[in-house]
């Protein structure tokens, strides 16, 4: 029967750009019976980001808070759980066999320093407080989904790690997930979710950077006595006016910001030493290196100019010296389309629940893994925040912050598999 054939066909074609999409087990009643019972918790994945929140965890520095994120995976009932060797704490839950491995995780690491305020300040739509979103909500998401997951006795094919890591910010530079990839968890993972921050979508691509802290050092001096000498200061103001005059292209989005600058003594003194921190960063590993190569050539002209500039008499014989020093280098990645199974099952989980994530780039956890070709992404965790970063962090639940626990539940359901 030719028409029946034809409307097959048909079918078959429509079918063709979805079918990287893995099914979506959003009937399945015990993953349902999961996904409803996120919502009547909400309080408690709200309770765990908050009091998750007010333990400190500066960068290298998350033990505090890993441990105690080990005794919450191991309370929910998960037996296998452990710290590496980086300190990334890790549960895992065993698939019934015949499914993919897939990794969830939130990152234990905040931005701020020892003995910042991480007490969560309340009103009644808003949590203010650093670390707030970025990523006490990650972290609580991942704690949800294990314990509707537990709650629900879900059996899933493939085996889920539920993960709390290390290093994700800056000064890190992903080496919680570097170890899992490398050492801990070598090999063996299939999909990488990592849930960052609020909102409803997903990292699909990733932003490369690359950082450095840049350094002048002189012979220093007596500002009137000694005056005719280099001045570290002085070349690192020569270099900073120029990199803040570089163009960049706005698509591919590429970017560049000097984020800390120290050095000097006193008002009086020439300087012997100053210093900058740079990062650079572009979804395209191309214009990465374009501005890398600018800037490289900036600081020795700054170096160059400023060695000339004092030339000549006793006070001009010593030169300044420069040291680049790597902070991190984070691989970019933009070919992960979103034709890409992982990324198209995040659609649709997002879709069965009501709502469309936009895909997009940035720099996350899941970089480490797209540069090695293990598909990966970062979702959201739901609700809404802003000021990610500062000390002003903030948190808003909205109406409905329960969707991305969901979210990520159903996400984590479809990749593995379930019974
Ligand atoms: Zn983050």
């Amino acid at each position: 029967m030719t028409s029946i054939s034809r409307v097959a066909l048909a079918a078959l074609f429509a079918a063709t750009p979805l079918a990287a999409q893995l099914p979506i087990p959003a009937m399945h009643p015990r993953v349902k019976a999961a996904i409803d019972g996120l919502k009547t918790d909400n309080a408690w994945t709200i309770d765990n980001q908050i009091s998750i929140c007010e333990i400190a965890a500066p960068p290298f520095k998350e033990k505090v808070r890993g441990l105690e994120y080990r005794r919450r995976l191991q309370a929910l009932g998960l037996t296998n759980v452990r710290i590496d060797t980086a300190g990334n704490v890790i549960a895992e839950r065993k698939g019934a066999g015949g499914g993919p491995t897939v990794v969830i995780a939130g990152h234990l690491d905040t931005v701020f320093p020892e003995g910042t305020d991480v007490k969560v300040k309340r009103t009644p739509t808003r949590f203010t407080s650093p670390g707030i979103g970025d990523d006490c909500r990650g972290l609580a998401v991942v704690l949800s989904v294990a314990r509707a997951f537990e709650k629900q006795k879900i059996q899933t094919l493939g085996t889920v790690y539920f993960i709390g890591n290390v290093g994700e910010e800056g000064p890190g530079n992903l080496r919680g997930v570097r170890n899992l990839f490398q050492n801990e968890l070598k090999g063996k993972i299939d999909y990488f979710i990592s849930v960052d921050g609020t909102g409803l979508d997903v990292t699909s691509r990733g932003v490369g950077s690359n950082r450095y802290k840049v350094t002048y050092k002189g012979p220093g001096g007596h500002s009137y006595g000694a005056f005719g000498r280099v001045n570290p200061i002085h070349a690192l103001g020569r270099a900073i006016a120029q990199i803040g005059d570089l163009q960049v292209p706005s698509s591919p989005r590429t970017t560049f910001n000097v984020g800390v600058i120290s050095g000097g003594t006193s008002v009086n003194s020439i300087p012997f030493e100053a210093s900058f921190e740079l990062d650079m960063r572009s979804e395209s590993a191309e214009e990465v290196a374009k501005v890398d190569a600018k800037v490289q050539k900036i600081l020795v002209d700054a170096l160059n100019a400023e060695n000339a500039r004092w030339g000549g008499g006793t006070n001009g014989k010593a030169k300044l010296t420069m040291t680049i020093d790597t902070i991190g280098i984070r691989p970019a990645n933009g070919a992960q389309t979103d034709a890409a199974t992982i990324v198209a099952t995040a659609i649709a989980a997002g879709k069965a629940l009501g709502f469309t994530p936009a895909t997009g780039a940035s720099s996350t956890d899941a970089n480490l893994p797209m540069s090695m070709g293990i598909p990966a992404v970062t979702i959201d965790g739901g609700g809404r925040g802003g000021d990610a970063h500062a000390l002003t962090e903030w948190y808003e639940d909205t109406a409905s912050g329960w969707r991305g626990p969901q979210w990520a539940l159903l996400l984590v359901a479809a990749l593995a598999g379930v019974r």
